[in-house]
């Protein structure tokens, strides 16, 4: 491999993103240790929206590949161009997906994440079909009930995996974005208890405040951001 030029950042910020990388890595593996769980089945998704270049050069330089972006068109600016120069990229949208940014999303993403209503799983499935390359897919569920916040409704989540499965979209798992007043431990027992029951294996829960919970309750895909970049507006 020769990616000389995503090394060249400085090298404080690269021994800084590597050693915040490790340290989540090892706390994953921690987490997983207490609930029996092999750390190899939890996936951390690095979340690299609104940071700076530099420290995606250097997360990519200490060997991460997953990474996750709330926004299409940042996510273009981040990615597109690295999608060719790093063929073991894996890239998840974990933000809100118009439909009218659908034809993007599926040129750049490899998961949709926020799968949350059935008129964006139509446009999914027509472009699936179109572009000849089916997305993994994870259905959002707005597991607090929250008016301002996306995603399925817990009541409404059977019926909904229900027809994206007629639509023969491939749902892989359910992903939950708890409130934030809130303990989050139960809103990740309640996604488990909705996948469960639907036969789905995977689970997108936990972000930089609680991926530990969340991977001892399960999680197949942790959602790190600060934790392994730093502040983001820093
Ligand atoms: C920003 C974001 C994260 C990461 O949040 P941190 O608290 O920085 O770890 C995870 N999931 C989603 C959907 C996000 O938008």
């Amino acid at each position: 491999m020769s990616h000389e030029n995503e090394t060249s950042g400085g090298a404080g910020v690269a021994a800084e993103i590597a050693g915040r990388l490790g340290q989540v890595r090892a706390r994953i593996a921690a987490a997983a240790a207490r609930a029996a769980r092999d750390p190899g089945d939890v996936t951390l998704v690095a979340i690299s929206k609104t940071q700076p270049d530099e420290r995606i050069a250097a997360a990519l330089a200490a060997g991460q590949r997953v990474f996750g972006e709330n926004r299409v068109q940042e996510a273009e600016t981040h990615w597109a161009a690295r999608r060719d120069a790093f063929d073991d990229l894996e890239l998840h949208l974990v933000g809100p997906l118009q439909t009218n940014k659908v034809r993007e999303a599926v040129a750049l993403f490899d998961v949709i994440q926020s799968l949350d209503r059935l008129k964006l799983a139509e446009h999914l499935a027509r472009e699936f079909d179109r572009a000849g390359t089916p997305r993994r897919c994870f259905i959002q569920v707005n597991t607090g009930e929250e008016p301002q916040k996306a995603g399925v409704l817990p009541a409404e989540a059977d019926a909904f995996i229900a027809a994206c499965r007629a639509l023969e979209l491939p749902v892989e798992g359910l992903m939950c974005i708890p409130p934030a007043d809130e303990p989050a431990p139960p809103h990740f027992v309640l996604l488990g208890e909705i996948a469960a029951r639907n036969g789905l294996a995977q689970l997108s829960m936990g972000m930089s405040a609680d991926f530990e919970a969340a991977t001892e309750l399960g999680a197949t895909h942790v959602r790190v951001g600060t934790g392994v970049f730093g502040p983001r507006d820093a």
